[in-house]
């Protein structure tokens, strides 16, 4: 489904989801204060334009409010992030991405009402530790703050030779396997609880990043 997308700030970080938006086929509008950074988006993204997003007139004849998201991407002027959030959020765009750039503004964009806060330097330090440290976490996205997905491998016997309803696994582990990788050809998606778990699969689960963690350590 195309839906449409407004990136205020251009940085590298909105500037990343610009470019992959747009190779992904959306609609964007691009917004920066800094000619230079929208003239760089110019043939790439929908439209784009010079634009103090912390002037409210501006994001009206924007037509901000008629965006199905939003990502606030501005970073070290605090100040005016918190601001454009807010208006944006007040303006009722549903969907109001937020970039903080330390624990204290993630906080406050959480507060006003920022449907997600992204901390990109924390959240991918997150990501990298966890890879890492797990020799079973083969990949992992944060869905919200309490909410991932994640490919686990199995690796451990107890595992092998049992279906998910042998294992009980939703309710032993809190998790729901969306898909188990049985080979790079080879994915059953939605498996039902005669699927069976084998040496060498990965499962991928969706639940909370705590239950995913423990299903990691089982692995063990
Ligand atoms: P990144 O860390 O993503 O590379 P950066 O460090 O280059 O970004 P930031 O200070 O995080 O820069 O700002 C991101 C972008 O937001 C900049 O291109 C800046 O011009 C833009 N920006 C800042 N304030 C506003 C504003 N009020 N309206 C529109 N754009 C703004
Ligand atoms: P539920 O109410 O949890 O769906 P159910 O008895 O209606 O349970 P069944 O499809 O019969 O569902 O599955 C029996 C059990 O097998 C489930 O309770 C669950 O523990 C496990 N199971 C089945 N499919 C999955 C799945 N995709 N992910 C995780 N566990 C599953
Ligand atoms: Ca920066």
């Amino acid at each position: 489904m195309k839906q449409n997308f407004a990136i205020i700030g251009l940085g590298r970080f909105g500037g990343s989801i610009c470019q992959t938006l747009i190779e992904s086929g959306q609609e964007v509008l691009a917004i920066d204060s800094n000619e230079d950074r929208v003239n760089e988006y110019m043939n790439i993204a929908t439209h784009a334009v010079v634009a103090n997003a912390q002037d409210e007139s501006t994001l009206r004849s924007l037509g901000i409010r008629n965006f199905d998201h939003v990502v606030v991407a501005i970073g070290e002027d605090i100040q005016a992030s918190i601001l454009v959030t807010l208006m944006v959020k007040e303006m009722g765009v549903p969907n109001v991405l937020a970039k903080a750039v330390n624990e204290y503004h993630a906080r406050v964009l959480d507060k006003i009402g920022a449907d997600l806060v992204v901390h990109p330097e924390r959240d991918m330090g997150i990501r990298v530790a966890h890879k890492m440290i797990s020799r079973n976490i083969l990949d992992y996205i944060e869905l919200s703050n309490e909410v991932s997905i994640a490919e686990v491998r199995v690796s451990n016997p107890k595992f092998y030779g049992k279906t998910l309803g042998q294992l009980n696994f939703r309710q032993r582990f809190g998790l729901t396997v969306v898909a188990i990788r049985r080979s790079k050809s080879d994915v059953i998606t939605s498996p039902a609880a005669e699927e069976m778990v084998r040496e060498n699969d990965s499962l991928l689960v969706v639940g909370e990043t705590a239950d995913v963690d423990i299903l990691d350590e089982k692995m063990n």
